[in-house]
């Protein structure tokens, strides 16, 4: 898929249309809306150079995502333009972060910090060194890890975005995104009642069974249902008493520009609340899901 400057006007005026016709989200808007802008313009900028990793097809039949096949990041991928284009973006999101990231950037573009030791710093687990590392950076922790969330989501978003056509012939099975296995947090439905999962993480999406759960797999019209909001036929949740795991899922089988997944999840917020108000948990933590202000 190449996206064009087109791309990235259409997807700043849906975001506008999402904040006049939904005031209640406004805020989640204001605080992803530059992200989600930030990402395409990023992505289309480094389209020249797709990224390539080897798939083995047994492996992936097998359930095997490409995270689990061999190291998704290198040192040669495009850390520091993505690390400038997430700390800008954040800077506009997030008020309070203003600050820091700006510094964070010069950092960036003086080459004395390296955004790939920083990834590599994240998926360590390792709360003492994260910490130290903020206060060398001069910012907040929590500050530091959204960072390092989008960081590694805008890499990762890239290789899906690389990989399709590569992996679009292979068969996938499981409920877990094949490229980075994380669990998806939104379904869409189209065309023929197909359900396509989307991954928060990478973008990547990809086709499952309606009824069956993509978390536990467990698949009984009793156990499993979706939920609909008086009203509303589009937007709906699927659910799970099995897990006690829900996925907000919109209906959109005639749609021929296809709305980013990142906008139409945020717009279902309102059903979000609803579900954890009820007892589930979502299969996929995303910022915009947790319940509490995106504020950092
Ligand atoms: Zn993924
Ligand atoms: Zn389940």
């Amino acid at each position: 898929m190449v996206s064009s400057n087109d791309d990235i006007e259409t997807l700043a005026e849906e975001i506008e249309q999402a904040r006049t016709a939904l005031p209640h989200i406004a805020s989640l808007l204001n605080a992803f809306g530059p992200l989600m802008m930030g990402r395409s313009r990023w992505l289309m900028e480094v389209q020249e150079d797709p990224k390539k990793i080897p798939v083995d097809p047994i492996q992936y039949h097998d359930g095997k995502p490409l995270s689990e096949q061999g190291s998704l990041f290198s040192p040669e991928d495009p850390w520091q333009s993505a690390g400038l284009a997430v700390a800008q973006a954040i800077a506009l999101g997030f008020p309070n972060a203003a600050r820091s990231m700006t510094a964070l950037s010069s950092l960036i573009a003086d080459g004395r910090v390296d955004c790939s030791s920083l990834i590599t710093l994240s998926e360590l687990d390792d709360d003492a060194q994260l910490t130290a590392r903020a206060v060398e950076l001069a910012m907040e922790l929590e500050i530091l890890l959204l960072f390092l969330r989008f960081l590694g989501r805008f890499l990762l978003t890239r290789i899906a975005r690389d990989m399709a056509d590569e992996l679009a012939p292979l068969s996938w099975s499981k409920g877990y995104c094949p490229v980075c296995g994380t669990f998806p947090h939104l379904a869409i439905l189209r065309e023929h009642g197909q359900r396509w999962l989307q991954c928060g993480e990478c973008g990547h999406e990809w086709k499952f069974p309606r009824l069956q759960c993509p978390h536990c797999e467990h698949e009984d019209p009793a156990d499993t249902s979706y939920l609909f909001v008086a009203g509303n036929k589009e937007d709906t949740a699927f659910t799970c008493s099995q897990c006690q795991r829900y996925l907000v899922t919109s209906s959109r089988p005639a749609e021929l520009h296809q709305s980013p997944a990142d906008l139409i999840a945020i717009t279902l917020a309102h059903l979000d609340i609803l579900l954890q108000e009820n007892g589930f948990t979502p299969m996929a933590e995303c910022e915009w899901n947790t319940l509490g202000s995106p504020q950092v």
